[in-house]
């Protein structure tokens, strides 16, 4: 292999390799560093993975993408967090965990004043963020006059994962220079270190100096060519099954603005609001339901949230999927990125991000030489496994808070063996104080505290926090009094002012974002 790295091979052409080619195109002068993506022409990308977090603005920006062209070819649109039902008795109770932090996060925890009562007895999430009363009335986050990918409140997207692919497709190679090939990968040929060389298509081998491995669950170089193990999470997280439709709706139909995640039995439902269609499916855990078992839960959502002839009008695609990720990421010259890495299950829709992370942190760190290349995967294996395991916690808090015991789904998520220590140990430090910055190691975490925030309050955790014994205990009071007035002030303004969302798309479609 030449000193200098010079050739990026990618292979798989879902949204995890065209997000990477796109990264990577913008990122890098092609006549110093080639971009070549493989795809199957027979093999289909899943499909799915609809949901995504606020960090897509940025990538998108950093690719070059309108957001105008994006929201009209995607078919895309807003989304201000999830909306959860269902998960604590399984009665209809309901919380948002929004995206935009709670107000004065910078500077004051506010979740303290809220426990403590001071901010009167409203919900956490509509205590301490205008988003909650924005999101309830159905508005968008901004009003057209707003920049593209700027915000009033923040916001990621709702999208149609195969036009989104497209859309990529199309910009990566036409604009900038990324090599498409359309072949099926064969064969691995290795160098006498171990490193990859070439793969083998059925249009010839294709030579390269780094290999991304973003072939999907098959996981072609990293799992099926080095073998490097799966470390399953199968008895942490459950569910590794889903039953998805996609329900068409008329142009003038309300476009939600959260996910709504509903609990069942076994699991939970997502529905996913577009401009022509729903995207819904039922996450569930085969060890606990079968799919048959999973369908008229399914057939009853659909009819209760207006699609009346329930699931009978719709082929229900079954997707398995094995929850856990691999022992590392990057192995010798190839890195995995997508599902080829790891797939645990949506909620919270962090697959994707995990990809815009990788993509990001491969342009930034790109080694120099190949024997920098180690040190460079060194890093970010290390650092990609604690973004598994923080992800693996925050998902583990939806189950742990549930008090649902009417299912061994339910009862099982709550036993001690099945929880990761660190979860653990974090639970009983919040029994007496809020989460807040401190328990953030790092500031590039994947979920910041205030999510947590949203998540436990939104379960009824209760923090003990006994007296505030701090010498600024009233000036505390005083600053959390005045933003949670102006949180009211910012609900009641934004309540007047926002445009409805799908108005809002419709507009930015028409004519654009302003500036
Ligand atoms: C039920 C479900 C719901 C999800 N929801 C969300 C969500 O809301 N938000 C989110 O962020 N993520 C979600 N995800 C995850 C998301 O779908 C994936 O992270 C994303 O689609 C990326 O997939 P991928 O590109 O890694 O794999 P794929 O889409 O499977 O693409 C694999 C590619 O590799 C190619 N390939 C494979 N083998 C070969 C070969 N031998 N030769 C040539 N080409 C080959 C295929 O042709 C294809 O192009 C969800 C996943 C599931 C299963």
């Amino acid at each position: 292999m030449n000193a200098s790295p010079h050739h990026i091979v990618i292979l798989g052409g879902g949204t995890a390799g065209w997000l990477v080619a796109g990264v990577l195109g913008a990122e890098f002068d092609t006549s110093s560093i080639k971009v070549t993506l493989i795809e199957s022409p027979t093999t289909p990308a899943i499909g799915v993975g609809e949901g995504t977090w606020p960090s897509m603005k940025s990538t998108l920006l950093k690719i070059g993408l309108s957001e105008r062209m994006f929201l009209e070819e995607c078919s895309a649109a807003l989304k201000q967090g999830t909306h959860f039902k269902n998960w604590l008795h399984g009665k209809g109770e309901t919380y948002y965990h929004p995206f935009t932090l709670p107000h004065g996060f910078g500077e004051i925890n506010l979740a303290d004043h809220w426990i403590r009562g001071h901010l009167g007895d409203q919900s956490f999430a509509s205590s301490v963020t205008p988003q909650f009363a924005v999101c309830e009335a159905g508005l968008a986050p901004k009003q057209l006059s707003v920049p593209e990918y700027a915000y009033t409140l923040n916001y990621g997207y709702h999208l149609d994962a195969g036009k989104f692919a497209a859309m990529l497709s199309a910009h990566a190679v036409n604009n900038l220079g990324v090599e498409h090939v359309l072949a099926d990968v064969t064969a691995v040929t290795s160098r006498e270190n171990g490193d990859i060389e070439a793969l083998v298509t059925d249009k010839g081998p294709i030579a390269g100096d780094l290999f991304i491995d973003c072939s999907g669950f098959r996981s072609v170089l990293l799992g099926e060519h080095y073998n490097v193990p799966f470390v399953s999470q199968r008895h942490v997280l459950f569910n590794d099954s889903a039953l998805a439709v996609q329900v068409p709706y008329g142009s003038d139909s309300k476009i939600a603005t959260t996910t709504k995640s509903t609990a069942h039995e076994a699991g939970w439902i997502w529905d996913i609001g577009l401009q022509h269609r729903r995207g819904v499916g039922a996450v569930f855990s085969s060890a606990h339901a079968s799919a048959e078992a999973i369908e008229p839960q399914l057939d009853t959502y659909l009819k209760e949230s207006g699609s009346a002839s329930g699931l009978s009008e719709f082929e229900p695609r079954l997707i398995r999927f094995d929850p856990g990720y691999r022992a590392s990421f990057w192995h010798k010259n190839c890195v995995a990125v997508g599902l080829s890495a790891g797939f645990i299950e949506p909620l919270e829709a962090s697959a994707l991000v995990l990809v815009e992370l990788s993509a990001r942190s491969i342009a930034q760190q790109f080694p120099k030489t190949r024997q920098q290349m180690g040190t460079v995967a060194q890093r970010f294996n290390a650092e990609f496994l604690q973004r598994w395991e923080q992800i693996i916690e925050f998902l583990k808090l939806h189950y742990v808070l549930s008090q649902r015991d009417d299912s061994a789904y339910w009862i099982e998520h709550r036993q001690a063996a099945s929880v990761p220590t660190a979860l653990t140990e974090k639970l009983a430090d919040w029994c007496h104080r809020c989460p807040w910055h401190l328990d953030e190691r790092r500031v590039d975490e994947m979920f910041p505290s205030a999510s947590y925030q949203y998540v436990l309050y939104g379960m009824n955790f209760k923090s003990e926090l006994g007296k505030d014994s701090r010498r600024h205990s009233e000036a505390s009071l005083a600053r959390a009094h005045a933003l949670k007035a102006e949180v009211d002030a910012q609900s009641s303004r934004y309540l007047q002012h926002l445009p409805c969302h799908r108005s809002l798309l419709d507009k930015a479609i028409a004519h654009g974002f302003a500036g």
